[in-house]
């Protein structure tokens, strides 16, 4: 029997990748997203041509109560994920000095308190089970700051903290948890940009290219594989060497 993991916000971008990906090494995968379950339910399919099963759970991972009520089934129905991916994210861009509270919280609620929802959900019944590997998707500007981005950046970094100390609180019982921090990626979240910004990004990126979400499973997958065993805490940035 394969593997089970859980991927938030897989319906499109980079979740939909990692969880192609993780279908492709042999992990039956849930499908989280907020409201898109018609690209859910193709990304669904297209992980069940590599032979495992895929299940497509829509619920907003910035509600505590719908998380907990999503992890309960889950494991009721599946058992115990052996995998979590905390993927789900927005943007709501803005300069600080007129950023309201709303737009703040909000980014602050779907991008870091979600993260903090489903590890520790999760995280209860993987110490239970003494096994499990968790990645963070955080973001180069986590770790550097971006213009217009303070609510973005701190969820980030928020992500990249609470990474470092859940793999000491469960390293002991088995459990590894790391990051990933994308640079700029080909998605609706970047396509969203102007050909302005856009272009000057490019020009910060070593490669002079933005990644694609395939390059970012990479990544996500090896750190939630065994062949991660020994590595736990840390951040690999996937940014073809972007110049913040
Ligand atoms: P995307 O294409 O905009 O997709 C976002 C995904 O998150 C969708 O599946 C969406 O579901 C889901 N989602 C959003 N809010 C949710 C919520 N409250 N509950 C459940 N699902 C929710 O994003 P992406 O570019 O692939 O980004 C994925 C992750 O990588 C994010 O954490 C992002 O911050 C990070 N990242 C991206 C880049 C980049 O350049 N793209 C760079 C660095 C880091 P629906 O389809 O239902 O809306």
């Amino acid at each position: 029997m394969g593997k089970l993991a859980i991927v938030t916000g897989a319906s499109r971008g980079i979740g939909a990748a990692i969880a192609r990906k993780l279908a492709e090494n042999g992990c039956d995968v849930v499908i989280n997203c907020i409201s898109n379950l018609g690209r859910a339910e193709k990304v669904a399919e297209e992980c069940r041509a590599y032979g495992g099963n895929a299940y497509v759970r829509a619920w907003d991972v910035a509600d505590y109560d719908a998380c907990r009520q999503a992890v309960q089934e889950i494991t009721e129905q599946l058992g115990t994920p052996d995998i979590l991916v905390n993927n789900a994210g927005i943007t709501r861009d803005g300069l600080m000095v007129r950023m309201k509270p709303e737009k703040w919280n909000d980014v602050i609620q779907a991008n870091l308190n979600s993260v903090f929802y489903m590890t520790s959900l999760v995280g209860a019944q993987m110490v239970r089970a003494k096994r499990g590997s968790i990645v963070n998707i955080t973001s180069i500007s986590g770790l550097h700051g971006n213009f217009g981005q303070v609510n973005y950046t701190a969820a980030k970094a928020g992500v990249i903290g609470l990474t470092k100390t859940a793999s000491k609180e469960m390293g002991s019982r088995g459990i590894r948890v790391n990051a990933v921090a994308p640079g700029f990626t080909e998605t609706d979240m970047t396509n969203a940009l102007s050909d302005e910004i856009k272009e000057s990004a490019r020009a910060r990126i070593a490669l002079g290219r933005f990644g694609t979400p395939e390059e970012i499973a990479e990544a996500a997958a090896f750190l939630a594989s065994d062949k991660a065993s020994y590595i736990t805490g840390q951040v690999l940035c996937v940014d073809g060497n972007t110049a913040m």
